[in-house]
């Protein structure tokens, strides 16, 4: 009996069909670590076939490890299904071409994960969808880039390394004006933001960072809001709304409809995930519902221990600015504050007065924090993106994205905060000579 708690804490403990093992009344989720399902008869593989049934065929396609996680994920975002793949940059990726072809084209905020900004800029270029990039400081340049050809807005939530949040019911609401839906990468706030109660349509993530939690495992989902209504801006979604040829004629928004408002989740998972094949394993869906089940606790603690860092790096010497949403100001700061529950996530970005040659030897000095590009482990990470990430940009561009010579970007891990700052301060000492007055 699934719970009908509206608490995330319970949700991602006890949400979906998931009680027990059928087989076994195992408790846990299993591995379920198999390829195939015998099918009961001819008819029943059949019907599985022709989607007149639901059930497990190939775990290229579903599994029920995926599944549980599936399910979890979908209600804590208040969605109506969710599709497990094999990394975020999957998860984005598919978000596009599931309502996007050649010729198409999406209109995207400029503030993104790297990663995410070449598949948009050169991959999906090269297979003929056009990005265009706006400024999501003013929400009214998504209407001014959309035509009769675009398909989708896409944005993140906490972007980095500017973390200014993104104004999702502005955008949602002009692009539901226009029948466009929105899509949002929340990533680097899971619990903090619900974008489907903001007006967005899809949600991705990248499970590799909080929902994991641990830096263990790469995955990603996408979460089907169920709340885009595909029929009515038919002209937008023929791939919704004509016949398929890939499935012997199906029509997504019809075939569908008896089961929800899942003509979108369906459809990615049942050509997209079939054709790609970008498929999670069980066992990584099994980690993920390990990190799933304590996600809301952690955020809670990540984010307590950022908001305690960046108050603590305010009042270093060696530093002259903390980007951190609490000490951003007008627009910028309402949004953070209209979007973001409960913290303004684990990220927090400094500037060291000594730029580049200071950044590299605060890193080389850090002893708890791992220096890595990742972020949402239970550890703490830092990284000098001057000098990695954002190396291959020249100068103008690592300052539009917000990148100067001393940047530092942390991703506050779940360490005791003493021992945090405590090793932030040796380092910024053994970098720059300078020291934080004793309180
Ligand atoms: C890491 C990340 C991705 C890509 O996820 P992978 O799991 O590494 O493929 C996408 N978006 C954001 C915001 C990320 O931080």
């Amino acid at each position: 009996m699934p719970t009908t708690s509206k608490h995330p804490e319970t949700l991602v403990l006890h949400a979906g069909s998931y009680r027990s093992d059928s087989a076994t009344n195992a408790v846990a989720v299993p591995i379920y670590q198999t390829t195939s399902y015998q099918f009961q008869n001819s008819e029943h593989a059949a019907n599985l076939f022709g989607l007149k049934e639901f059930g497990n065929i190939y775990t290229r396609i579903m599994n029920p490890t995926q599944a549980v996680l599936e399910e979890r994920i979908a209600a804590l975002e208040g969605g109506v299904g969710a599709l497990a793949l094999a990394s975020g940059q999957a998860a984005s990726a598919f978000a596009l071409q599931n309502i996007a072809r050649a010729g198409d084209n999406i209109v995207s905020s400029t503030d993104l994960y790297g990663g995410t900004w070449n598949l948009f800029a050169n991959t999906l270029k090269e297979q003929g969808l056009e990005v265009r990039f706006v400024d999501p400081s003013d929400p009214e340049n998504f209407r001014r880039a959309t035509d009769a050809k675009t398909r989708a807005y896409y944005a993140e939530t906490l972007p980095n390394p500017k973390l200014h949040v993104f104004p999702i019911k502005e955008v949602a609401d002009i692009g539901r004006s226009l029948g466009v839906p929105l899509i949002m990468d929340n990533t680097a706030a899971p619990v903090l933001c619900k974008p489907f109660e903001h007006g967005a349509a899809i949600i991705v993530y990248s499970t590799t960072k909080y929902i994991g939690g641990h830096g263990t495992s790469i995955g990603g989902m996408l979460v089907d809001g169920g709340n885009f209504d595909w029929e009515k801006h038919a002209d937008r979604f023929p791939g919704l709304n004509q016949p398929d040829p890939s499935y012997h004629g199906a029509i997504w928004t019809q075939a569908v409809k008896p089961l929800g408002p899942i003509a979108y989740i369906i459809k990615a998972r049942v050509t997209l995930l079939r054709d790609l094949g970008s498929a999670m394993s069980p066992f990584n869906a099994f980690l993920f519902i390990q990190g799933l089940e304590t996600l809301p606790l952690r955020m809670r603690q990540h984010c307590e221990n950022a908001i305690k860092t960046a108050e603590w790096l305010k009042k270093h010497p060696a530093v002259t600015n903390v980007i951190f949403p609490s000490f951003q100001t007008g627009e910028t700061r309402r949004r953070a504050d209209a979007y973001l529950k409960g913290g303004y996530g684990a990220l927090v970005g400094f500037e060291l007065k000594e730029g580049k040659d200071a950044g590299r030897k605060f890193i080389d000095a850090l002893k708890l924090f791992y220096h890595v590009a990742n972020i949402g482990d239970a550890r703490s990470l830092a990284i000098h993106p001057a000098t990695t990430t954002h190396s291959q940009l020249s100068p103008e561009e690592q300052i539009k994205t917000g990148v100067t010579d001393g940047y530092v970007r942390l991703a506050l891990g779940l360490e005791h905060i003493e021992d945090i700052l405590a090793d932030l301060d040796q380092a910024l000492t053994a970098a720059t000579g300078l020291k934080r007055a004793a309180e």
